[in-house]
């Protein structure tokens, strides 16, 4: 005889919550499927914004290729795209490259349903740090491996996927005049600071260490002309970020970690209601 197993409420409940929390997350930005008919302008921030008028990548072009097109995230304002095509010309002209690019903004920027917390306002970049020296084949384009460059337990850098087009190509980025910043993980940043020489470490001020970023840099532009609804992220710290500051980064012991816990007394955490800028509800409400 078959048995019957009852699953405890309190699994059905969770499950419930999983179900529901997931459906009120679930992003109307996510159902824009083309721009709106507008003149360009990035809305809000980074975090909290969205994107009139935005331009598409074309899907293939002068040294890269756009990754898993089908999810609509390769739109941005026109100035990203400049800066993509300008980049990519010249990874394949300097570094005999093709670059990868991963996501953008939806169609109308706005906020995703999951993954990213920024991307909204049509001026970041996901660049991946697998170089492709072949181009890749449609179905390699919809279903792409990533290539990290970080043994992320370790706390270092891996070595045999590391190459010094890695270095070149952030660089190159860098010193983009349209670039606010760039985000990688420490151990890339570290790597950086290693590698470049005494005199010309400006660039490096624009390079942020942050967790994840390890098969990709984040690339954030400012904010264009004629965007006056767009808001700036306050500069990076003064200097070139290589001492401290990343120093920082690097995981405690254990026990070090286990004793400052303890002494930290908890603290109360207010979440507070993100308002979305007028223009983009009035965005978000047009058909
Ligand atoms: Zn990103």
């Amino acid at each position: 005889m078959r048995k019957i197993i009852r699953k405890p409420a309190r699994y059905i409940s969770l499950l419930t919550l999983a179900l529901s929390s997931s459906i009120v997350h679930a992003s109307p930005w996510e159902t824009k499927t083309s721009p709106s008919a507008h003149d360009p302008k990035a809305i809000g921030g980074y975090a909290n914004g969205c994107l009139a008028g935005a331009a598409s990548l074309p899907l293939q072009g002068k040294g890269y290729q756009v990754l898993r097109s089908d999810r609509l995230r390769y739109y941005g304002h026109p100035q990203t795209v400049s800066f993509i095509q300008r980049l990519s010309d010249l990874a394949s002209d300097n570094l005999d490259t093709t670059l990868l690019i991963g996501d953008m903004s939806l169609p109308q920027g706005g906020r995703f349903s999951k993954g990213h917390k920024s991307h909204q306002t049509g001026l970041d970049i996901d660049i991946w740090l697998r170089l492709a020296d072949k181009r890749l084949s449609a179905h390699q384009l919809l279903h792409p491996k990533p290539l990290s460059v970080v043994n992320i337990k370790q706390y270092k850098l891996l070595k045999k996927n590391w190459d010094l087009r890695h270095f070149e190509l952030i660089k190159l980025a860098a010193t983009d005049n349209d670039v606010a910043r760039i985000f990688v993980h420490p151990v890339i940043k570290n790597k950086l600071c290693i590698t470049e020489s005494a005199g010309d470490r400006e660039w490096l001020r624009k390079v942020r260490p942050w967790w994840g970023h390890h098969s990709h840099m984040h690339v954030r532009l400012k904010c264009p002309a004629g965007s006056e609804g767009c808001i700036e992220q306050a500069p990076p710290p003064e200097g070139d970020g290589c001492g401290a500051e990343l120093q920082s980064w690097e995981p405690k012991p254990v026990t070090q970690v286990a004793t400052k816990k303890s002494e930290n007394k908890p603290v109360k955490t207010v979440k507070k209601k993100i308002i979305m800028p007028e223009l983009c509800q009035q965005l978000i409400n047009q058909s």
